[in-house]
């Protein structure tokens, strides 16, 4: 590195760690304000993407991060948090992760390997409208806050909301008071057509990674039934890398798997499914994050947000490196880019093209 990329990158990094901004990075507002503060003094390795509103009005806002080099034939990684919105952990720990890509890259060998193999595309904040409620109202709030049709029972679960497989199982709920409710049609909330939109034109989507709290683990697809992916393994070899790099950085002990096997219920309408079927990323992961049981579950002392982020950080660190180590998952069963068909389907396809063949040679 040289001398003047060497002091400028101190000078950010003294004014980034100011109190005020470590405050922030410990209680980011909903209104988005942080990382357009990052974005705007991030120079130009940065750029906030408007990818439309919430609810309530509030803009969602993405934040590109490339390194200095030509970024015109590199992958992407996406990377959302605060979907639920009391788990208030998640979006802290994103907005770490984007104030880490900003401030380390040509200063930490990982942040410089994951920006020189990458584009990053980060939100850390999907639904800003029930994080604000739940700072304002309800701590445990979990959905938006859309009206639904009964007055007193307000909003949709967005982790639900996804136009992914398993819309008519059982796995989600249909019931506009309960928390985990899907929504009146798959797609039907504005914060999850906004993310479908934008993730549908990210061009080379090689990676998908959800952040959400509590339980320590690391959930690959499926999600909405108990039946692992062609691409179990690769997933599984690299979540558990994930996983022994946190617990040997005193996070803990982790567990990776499917949503059925670790949480004993299936959820229909994840993110996780979504992006798993409808975009180029085979790489997807849903990191529950600390602590592992409630108390306190998803109220996080105050004292232990420091020790999270940086327990978990290993976790991204060595989840992307393995990524880079292993081949490009094969793509045979991708369903074209807003279908909401899924590989069931082309399952089913097939077998009904041999049978067919079979019968009429
Ligand atoms: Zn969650």
């Amino acid at each position: 590195m040289s001398r003047q990329r060497e002091r400028q990158s101190t000078e950010g990094q003294q004014h980034f760690r100011s109190s005020r901004r470590v405050e922030k990075l410990c209680h980011p507002p909903s209104d988005g304000s942080l990382a357009t503060e990052m974005a705007s003094e991030c120079g130009d390795r940065c750029t906030l993407i408007n990818i439309g509103q919430s609810f309530e009005g509030r803009e969602m806002k993405v934040i590109k991060i490339t390194s200095n080099s030509s970024t015109g034939n590199k992958s992407a990684v996406f990377v959302e948090g605060g979907a639920h919105a009391r788990e208030w952990i998640s979006p802290v720990f994103v907005n770490n992760l984007i104030y880490k890509l900003i401030i380390e890259y040509g200063v930490d060998s990982s942040v410089t390997l994951m920006l020189d193999n990458y584009d990053w595309y980060i939100l850390p904040l999907v639904n800003p409208d029930g994080y604000q409620y739940s700072h304002d109202s309800e701590r445990y709030w979990r959905k938006n806050r859309a009206t639904t049709i009964f007055r007193d029972c307000v909003g949709v679960d967005l982790n639900r909301n996804f136009p992914s497989f398993g819309m008519s199982d059982p796995v989600y709920s249909k019931h506009p008071c309960e928390d985990t409710y899907g929504g009146p049609f798959p797609g039907s909330e504005p914060e999850t057509k906004n993310l479908v939109k934008f993730l549908l034109g990210v061009d080379k989507l090689h990676v998908f990674l959800s952040f959400h709290s509590y339980s320590k683990m690391i959930l690959i697809p499926w999600s909405h039934k108990m039946k692992p992916t062609t691409h179990h393994s690769a997933l599984k070899t690299a979540g558990m890398a994930a996983a022994n790099a946190m617990e040997a950085a005193n996070g803990g002990k982790w567990v990776v798997g499917l949503a059925g096997e670790l949480l004993s219920y299936n959820a229909a309408g994840t993110s996780l499914d979504w992006a798993y079927a409808n975009t180029e990323a085979k790489f997807v992961f849903t990191f529950e994050m600390p602590p592992s049981r409630s108390p306190p579950g998803f109220v996080l002392p105050e004292s232990s947000i420091k020790s999270v982020v940086d327990t978990t950080w290993p976790g991204v660190t060595t989840l992307i490196k393995t990524i880079i180590n292993t081949p490009a998952l094969e793509d045979k069963y991708f369903v074209s880019k807003g279908s909401s068909k899924g590989k069931d389907m082309c399952y089913c396809e097939i077998i009904f093209m041999l049978l067919f063949t079979f019968c009429y040679i």
